[in-house]
């Protein structure tokens, strides 16, 4: 074969990716591990359900053509807490716990960690970088030992072999580990990195045991050198791979990196003592990688020799790939590197698995499209191209031209009077007419709360009879009056709980929402929703992200009618009514890439803008809209995120600041870590922030009394995120450091974390029936 682009001498460029999704068709992982929660599956059905989604996804990729796998991204909850089990780093907290020796005990006390016992709250919880996969936080103190146990990982390196398959483990990397760990006591000026080296030790015999499995690569993760790191981390890095490059009959080790740039980390790694490397080079990493990475690297000679996973096929984007530029860029690498081979950027995780799997995407639209399945062959494709020539893939890369031709020519994609109304837009329309104090007064005269206002963040928990109703108006069993009716039905119930339980201002429990973000996607023009798009957001948590095709616009309005209906049944209590932000909307969508997202956040904040005057028009005094997205989207690096929070604060104010100063704006956010973005908080200027603060034991609120945040702040007093009931004392005791650090009784207010929809009711009662007599008992102190 004669080949331009292809030396002869050069080895087969081979397809790889860094890991797949867990949940398997039908979400067949979620549905087991639920029913082993609640008692129906037992442990061996359950282990035995992993297996079988393990086989068909290695099985899967091997139909693709790859035949080196990922092993080891799979998991049953999260694969950061599978790390800490095969590291034997459960915090002592839990002392009670039985142990990883038998499988059924192994998976009593997974469960245990990531969900809680009666004794101990869970791990907590956090963004997996910019992402919405949630992981556990390690939890370490200055006596952690690590033990390998590495039996589970080692079984999977022999499923993969046993398929015929060439098994290359994905373990978290050592640094990435210590440095998403958090100190088990916060006030013990503990830093999880002073353990670097033991844990070093532990990763060395690991790779020893992985080779002694078979396993002829090992990949560890490194994303952490993606974010800003100060050089002590660098060499802290150089040190640690050197001691695992001298481990004894070890498998090749390679270091991938995903989600971003390189920056200063590209030399450090590039010297590195390792075989292979893998780097982002998608479009979501940001248009700099591929110049300055490489640059950075292939300057660094160190690549000469090495192989290179060269993640040109974005995991996380739904976009079908530029073939050609992917290997354009293919072709450029290939030279300098030992051992090129074609990767997806970071795990497919963050995809919905098939978009066979959809039934209603126009077909046209569903030409531009690629989910996990077809990422898989384009990863292939781009790899057959450099090893065979293009002619070998022609009718591929033929395909993908056209489709993005279509995409590009498609009045679908592009409104004129959506692009004029942004361009119209000035800063008037971003400012309330008040600052927040008189504000507030007016609010309080009109609404006359007590001190410390109870409420919820909006949602009721969804019951099977919700569910059922849906499916059925889905199937054409109901039709929409008796839907309609069933959801009015609902909001009576939930609206005379709220008043039994005695709350000051009440929700309608947003019964007629599948989903706080596909709820709008599925009412504005510009957005594509999925039917079985799911992607796991924690444990067996998954969302449907919606995917932003072409310009938004609100066709009429989303949530006036439920608004206005549980105002009149609300027998006078104030009602708010909710909204999902710009910026959340956004984040928890697919987003283009042929426009910015500023861009995207403006047009959705003009629609949601609209919805927000119709309710206070329609007599809805209390407006909430949710940004509990703003910080997980805040760029990885810090020089790109005075921009982004220019624009994001930008979209919320221009969503919020057309109402009069006695509609009281409250906004919500699901974690604590304000840190740097609470200058952009303020800015966002809403009257009240109710935010995530039970598991971290209200660490926030030290922060906003030191920054002196003038607004009201709700501070989350029951973590919904676990099934525990908090006591009334424990309810009190949070809202005594509330108050005792430095946030005034009048403006704390009294709330859950986050929305109740995920909870039962046999939690959520007695849960809010302790917050209502905490804030009381609080209240009578003040
Ligand atoms: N209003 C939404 C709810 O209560 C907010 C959820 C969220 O912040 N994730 O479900
Ligand atoms: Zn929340």
């Amino acid at each position: 074969m004669t080949n331009d682009h292809t030396p002869h001498e050069a080895p087969a460029v081979r397809p790889t990716v860094h890991g797949y999704p867990r949940q398997g068709p039908g979400r067949r992982l979620k549905k087991a591990v639920e029913g082993h929660w609640r008692g129906e599956v037992d442990a061996d059905a359950l282990l035995g359900v992993a297996a079988e989604l393990r086989r068909e996804r290695l099985q899967t990729m091997a139909e693709a053509g790859i035949t080196e796998v990922p092993v080891g991204d799979f998991s049953l909850y999260d694969h950061v807490l599978d790390t800490t089990l095969l590291l034997g780093a459960v915090p002592a907290r839990f002392p009670d716990l039985p142990g990883t020796g038998a499988p059924a005990d192994r998976l009593a006390t997974l469960f245990a960690l990531a969900r809680g016992t009666d004794l101990q709250p869970p791990l907590e919880m956090t963004k997996w970088f910019d992402t919405n996969y949630h992981y556990l936080v390690p939890e370490l103190d200055a006596a952690t030992t690590f033990t390998l146990d590495a039996g589970p990982l080692l079984e999977q390196v022999a499923e993969a072999r046993a398929l015929g398959l060439v098994p290359r483990p994905v373990v978290v990397g050592p640094l990435t580990y210590l440095l998403l760990a958090k100190p088990a006591d916060p006030s013990a000026g503990f830093d999880p990195l002073s353990l670097l080296d033991p844990l070093v030790e532990v990763y060395a015999e690991l790779l020893a045991a992985l080779a002694g499995a078979g396993a002829g690569w090992v990949q560890l993760d490194e994303p952490v050198l993606v974010q800003d790191q100060p050089a002590e981390v660098l060499e802290r890095l150089e040190t640690a791979y050197s001691r695992l490059a001298a481990t004894a009959d070890r498998p090749r080790l390679l270091v991938a990196t995903y989600f971003g740039e390189l920056g200063a980390a590209a030399p450090v790694l590039a010297r590195l003592p390792v075989e292979g490397l893998a780097v982002d080079l998608s479009s979501t990493a940001g248009a700099r990688t591929a110049e300055a990475d490489l640059a950075a690297l292939t300057d660094a000679a160190g690549l000469a020799g090495k192989r290179l996973l060269a993640g040109v096929v974005d995991g996380r984007s739904v976009w079908r790939t530029d073939l050609e530029a992917a290997l354009a860029t293919v072709e450029r690498l290939r030279p300098l590197v030992g051992q090129l081979d074609v990767s997806s950027s970071c795990s497919l995780l963050h995809l919905p698995l098939d978009l066979a799997a959809e039934t209603a995407i126009d077909p046209e639209v569903a030409s531009w499209l690629a989910f996990a399945r077809q990422k898989l062959d384009e990863v292939v494709t781009v790899a057959t191209g450099a090893s065979q020539g293009r002619q070998a893939v022609a009718a591929e890369l033929a395909a993908a031209a056209a489709a993005r031709a279509s995409r590009q020519a498609s009045p679908l994609v592009r409104r004129p009077d959506v692009r004029d109304r942004v361009a119209a837009v000035t800063e008037v329309d971003t400012r309330r007419d008040s600052p927040s104090d008189l504000r507030l007064a007016a609010q309080q005269e009109h609404l006359g709360l007590p001190l410390l206002p109870t409420t919820t963040i909006g949602s009721f928990p969804q019951t099977t009879e919700l569910r059922t109703a849906r499916a059925a108006l889905r199937r054409g069993e109901l039709d929409q009056a008796g839907y309609d009716a069933a959801m009015r039905t609902e909001i009576d119930r939930v609206l005379a709980l709220q008043t039994d339980l005695g709350l000051d201002v009440l929700v309608h429990g947003e019964p007629e929402r599948n989903d706080m973000v596909q709820y709008f996607a599925e009412l504005l023009d510009g957005f594509l929703t999925t039917e079985q798009g799911w992607v796991q957001s924690y444990g067996s948590r998954y969302v449907r992200p919606p995917i932003v095709v072409g310009d938004v616009a609100r066709p009429a309005p989303m949530t006036v009618g439920w608004s206005r209906y549980a105002r009149e049944a609300a027998g006078g209590r104030p009602v708010k009514g909710m909204l999902t932000g710009p910026v959340t909307m956004l984040a928890w969508s697919f987003g283009r890439d042929d426009l910015g997202a500023d861009e995207t956040a403006t047009q959705i904040a003009l629609a949601l803008r609209d919805e927000v005057t119709d309710l206070e028009q329609a007599g809805i005094d209390i407006i909430q809209v949710d940004e509990p997205a703003l910080r997980e989207t805040l760029p990885l690096r810090a020089a790109d995120r005075p921009a982004y929070l220019e624009w994001a604060v930008r979209a919320f104010q221009l969503t919020t600041a057309g109402v009069a100063d006695r509609t009281q704006v409250h906004t919500h956010m699901c974690y604590a870590e304000f840190g740097e973005i609470l200058g952009a908080i303020t800015a966002m200027d809403a009257d009240v922030i109710s935010l995530e603060a039970a598991r971290s034991r209200m660490e926030i609120v030290g922060d906003l009394a030191a920054a002196h945040y003038p607004n009201a702040v709700g501070p989350g007093v029951w973590d919904i995120h676990s099934p525990r009931v908090p006591s009334v004392e424990e309810v009190v005791e949070s809202l005594t450091l509330a108050l005792d650090g430095g946030i005034p009784a009048a403006r704390l207010w009294v709330n859950p974390d986050c929305g109740l929809k995920t909870r039962r009711y046999a939690e959520v009662e007695p849960s809010l029936r302790h917050l209502v007599q905490a804030a009381h008992a609080v209240r009578a102190r003040l």
